[in-house]
């Protein structure tokens, strides 16, 4: 949506054929949900910008080729101060820390990354120096909306799973799925995430359409997530002892889940923004 005609052409097709992979750089060690305290500087030199600073949490960190990074342009503009820029991964003076040791998502990298004197040039802002965060507000509601579908395809997978599981298991002469409360804590979970799953349609067909607010994206990705844990955490009680163990998807599941709560903005800054729409600052 921000990119210059030559910034979509030297990303976009490698991105398509997966020759490039990309990662945004918003977190700092310091600076999580409180986007507007990031320090990462990129001053004017001439005709370019020169980068310093430091990100952590970034996705994708130890094989991106670019980088969608926040920086601060002007320190005393406060949210007009924050530039946008597509940074190139193989310039000098970038550097990739560790790769994160998570609980969950081991299939996924997690990175610090440094910059130290990264020179760029002024084509490599990404939608308008100073519009940092007025962009990122506006394409942030896309992310959420992804990250909730994700929460209601996770969580079909699982019940899915349970299903299954608690139909095979016998416990006292009969399938554990036929205990009542297994029928019943299937049956409500199964309710909520098919409610859940008909505002994400909703609100996809508001994306479609280009009126999808940053209030309903977080009310999907508030929702979404939160339950996400939930059916995570009831489901793996219906397999019992082995929902524990690590060779039962399951257990992977748990894990996986609650990231979901944290990243793309924690379900207490989603709340802050449905809060903010209803009731004002
Ligand atoms: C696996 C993983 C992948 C990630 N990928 C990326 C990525 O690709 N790019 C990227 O830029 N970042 C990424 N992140 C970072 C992620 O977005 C942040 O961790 C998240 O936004 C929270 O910031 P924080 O960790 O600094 O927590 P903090 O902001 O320090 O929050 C700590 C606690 O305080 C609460 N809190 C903060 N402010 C308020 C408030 N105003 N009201 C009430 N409660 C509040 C939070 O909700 C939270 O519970 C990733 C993180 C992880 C763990």
């Amino acid at each position: 949506h921000l990119g210059s005609e030559e910034q979509k052409q030297t990303w976009l097709p490698k991105m398509v054929s997966g020759e490039a992979v990309g990662a945004i750089g918003m977190t700092e060690p310091g600076a999580g949900s409180d986007l507007q305290g990031m320090k990462t500087r990129a001053e004017k030199d001439g005709d370019g910008y020169v980068i310093s600073g430091q990100k952590t949490f970034i996705t994708n960190g130890q094989h991106c080729d670019v980088i969608v990074l926040a920086t601060k342009t002007d320190p005393n503009a406060g949210s007009k101060g924050m530039t946008l820029f597509t940074v190139d991964t193989s310039l000098p003076g970038f550097a990739r820390g560790r790769n994160l040791e998570k609980m969950g998502h081991h299939a996924a990298d997690t990175s610090e990354l440094f910059f130290e004197n990264v020179k760029v040039g002024a084509d490599q802002i990404l939608g308008g120096e100073g519009r940092g965060f007025a962009n990122l507000m506006n394409e942030l509601p896309r992310e959420r909306l992804i990250l909730a579908l994700g929460a209601v395809a996770a969580c079909e997978g699982m019940i899915e799973r349970t299903i299954a599981y608690t139909q095979e298991r016998q416990a006292f002469g009969q399938s554990i799925s036929k205990f009542q409360n297994t029928r019943f804590v299937l049956a409500d979970l199964h309710a909520q995430v098919q409610v859940n799953k008909a505002f994400c349609e909703q609100s996809i067909e508001q994306y479609d359409r280009g009126e999808l607010s940053t209030t309903n994206a977080s009310i999907a990705k508030l929702t979404t997530t939160e339950l996400q844990g939930k059916v995570a955490d009831q489901c793996l009680q219906l397999f019992g002892g082995y929902g524990y163990m690590q060779e039962y998807p399951i257990s992977r599941d748990f894990v996986d889940a609650r990231i979901q709560r944290i990243y793309g903005g924690t379900s207490e800054i989603m709340k802050e923004i449905i809060a903010r729409d209803i009731l004002g600052r």
